[in-house]
């Protein structure tokens, strides 16, 4: 069945009228039957990049909050409404490193369920190699504690718990080569 933070067991009331008779109406839906509003659990969009180092060597970042705290992760994060997936991947960058990145080419998306105050979001993570002539110059900030650079066949699975990032560091390394 659900998990504990499935959408299907935390939302409880009609978030328009407010009504108690918010039912689910399968696994991705609820209709109130009190003011009739439709509500839809569709996957969240969001961006990882993927910057590499001279050495070839990946940059990870370790994260500032939960879930997965202290753990590594790459950097990206929501893509906000109306915003554009590249427009996401350079302001994430900024927000969380302090540098500009260019030049993003896209490599595939990774769907996940992401626990976040008791909440599963469920995401699908846009990943892009970017490029930057700035790397030496990143700063940790925001959601971001440190940063660090790995090869990518040494990346330990359980220093990495996301599932769509370490899903996509098993396709860069089953596609090496090819990018
Ligand atoms: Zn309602």
């Amino acid at each position: 069945m659900y998990s504990n933070t499935h959408p299907v067991n935390v939302l409880k009331f009609c978030p328009r009228c407010g009504s108690v008779h918010f039912p689910a109406t399968g696994n991705r839906s609820f209709q109130c039957d009190d003011c009739s509003f439709n509500y839809y659990v569709n996957s969240s969009a969001a961006v990882a990049v993927l910057l590499f180092n001279e050495k070839g060597e990946l940059l990870l970042t370790r994260r500032a909050i939960e879930p997965h705290l202290g753990k590594l992760d790459l950097p990206g994060g929501f893509i906000d409404p109306m915003e554009s997936a590249e427009q996401s991947a350079v302001r994430e960058i900024q927000e969380e490193l302090g540098i500009p990145v260019h030049s993003l080419k896209y490599f595939g998306s990774f769907p996940n369920e992401y626990v976040f105050s008791g909440f599963s979001v469920f995401t699908i993570d846009l990943a892009f190699f970017a490029q930057t002539e700035n790397l030496n110059e990143m700063t940790a900030m925001d959601d971001v504690a440190s940063f660090e650079f790995h090869k990518l066949q040494d990346i330990d699975p359980k220093e990495m718990p996301s599932i769509s990032m370490f899903n996509i560091i098993k396709e860069l390394i089953k596609r090496e080569g090819t990018y």
